[in-house]
Parts: C-alpha cells; structure tokens; sequence
C-alpha cells in the first residue's frame, strides 16, 4: 500500500509517501506559510534533491492540491496517479478521553476532533481543516487519525489526576493527558526489540527529547505515566517551554513584567527553557554544546539545568514502576546528544545505570549504549512517527 501521512499545522504542513509493504518514504516535504505572503513548498523525492517551490497557498486544500501535484509532478513525481494513494494517515495532537487508539474518520469522528479542540486549540483545528482538505482532493480514499495523546491513555487516574478539586475534571477535563504517544509507543516498542525481549514483561523509561520533550515510563507495553499534562508545558525543561514551575510564578511574574496571564503563558511557552536559562543564546542544543566547548557560563547553566531535570523524571518513574529494565534516549536531542545522555546517566548509578562512553557518541543511530554489565539497558532508539502513523493506517484500513 501506499499511504501519505500529514502532519497539519495552523500555517504548514509537513508529509510523507510512504510504501508500506517496504517501509521506504518515497518523497516527503513541507508546505510552509499557508494562508500567510511568501508560501512555499519543499518537496524531496526518495534520492533525490530538495525541490523549492514559491507559490501562493490561500489554504490547507491548496497546500494538499500541491502535494498531489508534487507527488504526481511528470518529471520529479514518485506516482504516476493519484489513485496510487491507496489510504491518508494524519496525525491529531488531541483525542481528548475519546480515543485510546487510532481510528478511521467519518464524520462522528470528526466531530469529537473537533470537541476536543478547547484542549488543544490551536492544533485540532488545523488538523481537521486537513482533514477536510484530504476528504476534498481524494474522495473515497480510507482517512485515518492517529492520536498524540492516545498511547498514554492507559495512565491510571492516580497518574493522570492533578491535586486540584476533583470537579475541575468532571466539569472540565482537567487531567494530564501527555503527548508525543506515537513517539512513545514506537521507540518503548522498538526498545523490547532491540533486547530481544517482550514489551509485555519489561519496565521501559522513554525520553523523547526534541525541541519539545516528554519522558514516559512503559509497564508491560503500556503507558503509566507520562510528564506532560493538560498541555505540552508540563514536565521537563524543553527548548523554548519551561516544563514544570510553581503556579504562583504566573501571577508574580505578571505583576512585576505588567503582563496578562496570556503574556506569562506566552513566555513560558516561547521564551523559557534553555533557550530562557541561557540568557536568549539558543534554544538548539548543537549551539549550547558549542557554547559549551568554549566554556560560556550561560550555555553550561542551561544545560545542567535541563540535565537534572531529566535525571529527576528518570529517577521518579523508576519509582513509579518500582524498577527499571531500559531507558531509551530519542527525538532531537535525545539521539543526536552524547554529551546530554552522557550527564543525566551520571545521576543514574543508583539505579544501575552504567554508561559505555564510546558507545554513547553514537548520533541518530540505533545503538545499546550501556555496558554489559549495566543492570539497566540504556539505548539510542530513533524516533519515526511518520513510520508509526503509516503502520497504524495500515492496520485499520
Ligand atoms: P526535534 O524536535 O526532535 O526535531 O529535535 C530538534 C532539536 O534536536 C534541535 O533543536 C537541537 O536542539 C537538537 N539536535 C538536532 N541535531 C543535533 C545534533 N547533531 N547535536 C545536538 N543536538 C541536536
């Protein structure tokens, strides 16, 4: 099967035609400033060079329109016809309590979507409006959702519940869902196959660190805890976010900088985490680690910040498994950061967690990067949610 995945935000929109029998992308891209002067899409078909075209894109259905025709194009196309698209994978940020899986869409489907917008505002709408484009442009063809939040589901109400009067949740739904679930499931999945052992009978500590980042402890192939919550600010310290705080800062901080909650939402969203601790320097861990290597006071303050942070979430799913089997790095930082893996596994060592340090200057490749006799694996695991999304089309459709 063929089977194109998008990924919709509220101005771009990134995909990839994927082959499902062989697993190989055969072109992927990105529609940039949808909506907004100066669109542009970025298309690169398997083994060939990026093709950059300037275009105006009123909308989403446009943006899709030049994907097909991308994907179709006579001379760089991969296709020959849009009906070789046999089934759309899209991802959706939140399902909200709704879905615990992926689904196939129709039209309840969408209503529930878009139900769930107030959880996640400015992203299932965007998703939906793919949706729609999709449904449009390829009439017929089997759609499919494949939920951010749905792998972490399974958390018990003891782990998804926050400390807050009980009536916040049943009026509003106020919980931690968690996010980067197609993440999660892929890498701790990917994890037990590495070891050659079975996911049902593992304790497994995912670290999705990428720009925005997530850690998630897996028992027995299920998801019991995750650190972000109601929204992707919880939990660790991220590239721009600030991860966890004391909820009073919001109101100190708004009084001293005269700002609304808004204002303080934005900063903590924007202009916080390492990019925030390093004084505005960079938000991108390969400057941090230059900065670093030069022995700039600013670089090195973020990211022990940042490492520790990390080690805590370790250190406390550990806990909430009451033991662990294998901790696996992804995402961004998390396969490409030796110097990040290196540090926070130096807080592990209660835990039985030994390094092999040429083993851990491995980047972006799948690697067991704890010694032999490390009572915990630790491991380099790559992401591919485009991958996890395509497979989960497959299965439904
Ligand atoms: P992601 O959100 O998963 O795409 O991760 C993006 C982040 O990964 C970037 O902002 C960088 O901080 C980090 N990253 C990417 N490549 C490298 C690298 N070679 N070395 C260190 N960090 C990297």
């Amino acid at each position: 099967m063929k089977v194109l995945v998008i990924n919709c935000g509220s101005s771009s929109l990134k995909f990839q035609l994927i082959d499902s029998d062989s697993e190989q992308v055969l072109a992927k891209g990105l529609c940039e400033r949808i909506g907004i002067d100066g669109s542009q899409i970025v298309y690169t078909p398997a083994g060939g060079d990026k093709i950059t075209t300037v275009s105006p894109m009123e909308d989403h259905t446009v943006a899709i329109k030049m994907v097909i025709d991308a994907l179709t194009d006579q001379e760089h196309g991969v296709i020959k016809d849009l009906k070789e698209i046999d089934a759309v994978g899209h991802r959706v940020v939140h399902g909200g309590e709704k879905f615990s899986g992926s689904v196939v869409i129709d039209s309840d489907v969408k209503d529930a979507i878009k139900d769930c917008s107030d959880l996640a505002p400015l992203h299932n709408p965007a998703n939906l409006i793919g949706i729609d484009a999709c449904e449009k442009l390829m009439p017929g063809v089997p759609q499919v959702a494949v939920f951010d939040t749905a792998f972490h589901q399974t958390m018990p109400e003891k782990a998804y519940l926050y400390g807050l009067p009980y009536e916040y949740y049943e009026k509003y739904k106020v919980r931690r869902y968690g996010f980067h679930g197609t993440s999660h499931s892929f890498v701790s999945a990917r994890t037990a196959e590495i070891l050659g052992r079975d996911k049902k009978d593992l304790k497994i500590i995912v670290a999705h660190l990428g720009n925005g980042a997530s850690l998630s402890a897996v028992k027995n192939g299920e998801c019991v805890d995750t650190s972000m919550g109601l929204t992707p600010l919880e939990g660790v310290i991220m590239g721009t976010r600030s991860g966890d705080l004391d909820p009073a800062i919001v109101q100190f901080i708004a009084a001293r900088e005269n700002l609304s909650i808004d204002g303080v939402l934005d900063v903590l969203n924007k202009k916080s985490g390492v990019f925030g601790l390093s004084g505005g320097f960079s938000s991108d861990f390969r400057d941090l680690e230059a900065g670093i290597a030069k022995g700039d006071a600013a670089c090195i303050r973020a990211v022990e910040t940042y490492c520790l942070r990390v080690a805590k979430y370790i250190g406390a799913y550990a806990a909430a498994m009451n033991g662990v089997d294998a901790i696996a790095f992804t995402a961004g930082v998390g396969e490409n950061g030796p110097m990040v893996r290196g540090k926070v596994c130096e807080y592990l060592g209660y835990i039985g967690v030994s390094i092999d340090d040429a083993a851990n200057q491995v980047r972006g490749d799948e690697k067991i990067i704890s010694t032999a006799d490390s009572a915990v694996k630790v491991l380099v695991v790559p992401t591919n949610e485009e991958l996890a999304i395509c497979r989960e089309t497959v299965a439904l459709v």
